[in-house]
């Protein structure tokens, strides 16, 4: 693990599985931004965490509004005058106020598909190209995307597996690790390091509190590979336990 201080972004980090790797980081005296939908949100998951002794701020930053992905990024720029490690973590599972048949393949609506795509999947492409400027300033730049195992294509393809199909959710985080091992890829030249992590089944509002691991342990697999050093691994895809299936 890499103990110097750093500079972290959390998006999606004002609650749930976000807002325990942005406290998980302060606790390890690492600098944490955290990116949340509206700076009031922002400024109080932050606040608590500064209360509980960490070096955390918040910044607006809605991943699915380039302006706002922008002025984050200036933000941080003035600031702070790099970025180490980029956790992009936000994500949805459907469109609010949507009905989960909108998902179903013998009833999906495109138009729910693409709207989760729009977060988990492009809108962490938003987000990652705004913040390559900075995190190419960083003597140790590192990346992770906080993927699933739902979306491993050796799990969807499985006719035994039990999980809940649909065309929103699970194939916007199979993209998610392959956008991933492209990053991964394209910038290994640069020493960028890019990885792609499994939280497991965590209670969040994500899953209306069905998970079973705390928050806690579902931020661990981030936070691990936040922290990596500079010549740590690029383009895995692990949980707590290590590989995940592609
Ligand atoms: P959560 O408690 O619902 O938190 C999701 C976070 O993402 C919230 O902070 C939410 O902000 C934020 N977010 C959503 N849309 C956003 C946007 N457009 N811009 C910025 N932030 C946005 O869910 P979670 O379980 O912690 O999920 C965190 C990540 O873990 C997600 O990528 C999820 O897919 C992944 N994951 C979760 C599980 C699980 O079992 N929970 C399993 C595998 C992977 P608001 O407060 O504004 O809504």
């Amino acid at each position: 693990m890499n103990t110097t201080p750093m500079i972290a972004l959390v998006t999606g980090g004002n609650k749930g599985i976000g807002r325990e790797i942005a406290s998980q980081l302060a606790d390890l005296g690492h600098t944490v931004i955290i990116g949340a939908r509206g700076l009031e949100r922002a400024e109080a998951a932050a606040a608590e965490l500064r209360a509980a002794g960490g070096d955390v701020i918040g910044v607006a930053l809605d991943v699915t509004d380039q302006a706002s992905i922008d002025a984050a990024a200036e933000t941080i720029r003035v600031r702070f005058g790099r970025l180490d490690s980029l956790i992009n973590n936000a994500g949805i599972s459907h469109q609010p106020g949507a009905d989960f048949s909108g998902q179903l393949p013998a009833s999906g609506d495109v138009d729910q598909v693409r709207f989760v795509f729009e977060t988990n999947v492009f809108g962490v492409i938003s987000v990652t190209g705004a913040f390559l400027p900075l995190l190419r300033l960083s003597a140790a730049p590192r990346i992770v995307n906080v993927s699933s195992s739902a979306g491993s294509l050796a799990a969807i393809s499985d006719f035994a597996n039990t999980d809940p199909i649909g065309l929103g959710y699970v194939p916007s985080k199979t993209a998610l690790t392959a956008v991933t091992l492209m990053y991964a890829r394209g910038l290994v030249g640069e020493g960028i390091l890019v990885n792609a992590v499994c939280p497991g089944f965590v209670d969040t509002d994500l899953n209306n509190h069905r998970g079973v691991r705390t928050p806690a342990q579902g931020a661990a697999s981030a936070v691990r590979m936040a922290t990596i050093k500079k010549d740590g691994p690029t383009g895995t895809f692990t949980d707590d336990a290590g590989p995940v299936a592609w």
